[in-house]
This record gives C-alpha cells, structure tokens and sequence, in this order.
C-alpha cells in the first residue's frame, strides 16, 4: 500500500484552503492503490490556516505561534496510519513543514529553502520507510 499526502490527491487541506493535485495521484487513489492523509489536519489544525516554517527545532506559523505540539501530534497519528496500512512507500508533497523531504522553507518566511525534511518526513525516516515527492513519481 501506498500513502500519499491527501493535498496531493485532491484534498482542499493546505493553510490556504486549496488543494494541489496531481493527476497520477489521484488516479491511484482512486483506484484503491493508495490512501490520502494530512498530518496537519490530523493535529487538530483548521483549514484554512496560517502557514507554518521550522526554525530552530520548533515549528512556527506566519502569525507567530508557536504551533510544535499540533505538528508533532499530526505527525505521530499520521505514522501510526502509515503502519497500520503496511505501507511501504509514502509520497508527499514537497516543500512542506510537514510534508517535505530534503527541502523546506528556512523558517522566516520570505520563500528561502534550505536542505531540511519536514516534521512527519524525519518520523518516516526513523522508521526506514521509503518517502517520495511529487517529482519523483518515475522513481516509483
Ligand atoms: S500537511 Fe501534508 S498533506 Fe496536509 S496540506 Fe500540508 S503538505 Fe498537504
């Protein structure tokens, strides 16, 4: 089983209320090939949201607040579905607080990104589980 961030496969969840999907994604949800989840939603955070950065081992959102319990809360329910469906590949959206691997915003919020994974990306990592992007579906 694969499970994929539900942005990604159509789900209106990010901060601004929108969706970013992505054809191939949503056809293999669709098809009972993968299931959608949003860590952020998971941790109780509204839709729509202020956006959220890492800096300095916390995560902060654009208004200020400090917003790491509700992160860390996401991510660990979002683990225990990812183990609870067996997956053994997980593709997520890029750039993401939560969500990325291998490049996030820098945490000021003026669109720098910097080497870095999100905070449900380095869970996954601990746990040995392969994590793909949006652009890396040929890897699959
Ligand atoms: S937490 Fe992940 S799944 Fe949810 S909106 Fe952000 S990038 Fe998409």
């Amino acid at each position: 089983m694969i499970v994929v961030s539900a942005c990604l496969a159509g789900v209106e969840c990010r901060y601004n209320g929108q969706a970013f999907p992505v054809p191939a994604i949503v056809e293999m949800v669709k098809r009972g090939q993968a299931i959608p989840i949003c860590p952020e939603l998971l941790g109780n955070l509204p839709i729509p949201r202020p956006s959220g950065e890492r800096r300095a081992g916390r995560i902060v959102s654009r208004d200020g607040e400090d917003v790491t319990a509700e992160y860390e809360y996401g991510a660990k329910t979002a683990l225990s579905i990812v183990k609870l469906v067996n997956a053994d590949k997980v593709i997520l959206k890029s750039k993401s607080p939560t969500c990325g691997c291998g490049q996030i915003y820098d945490g000021s919020f003026s669109g720098n990104l910097i080497p870095g994974d999100g905070i449900f990306v380095e869970l996954l990592k601990e746990n040995n589980i392969a994590v793909y992007n949006e652009d890396q579906l040929d890897e699959l």
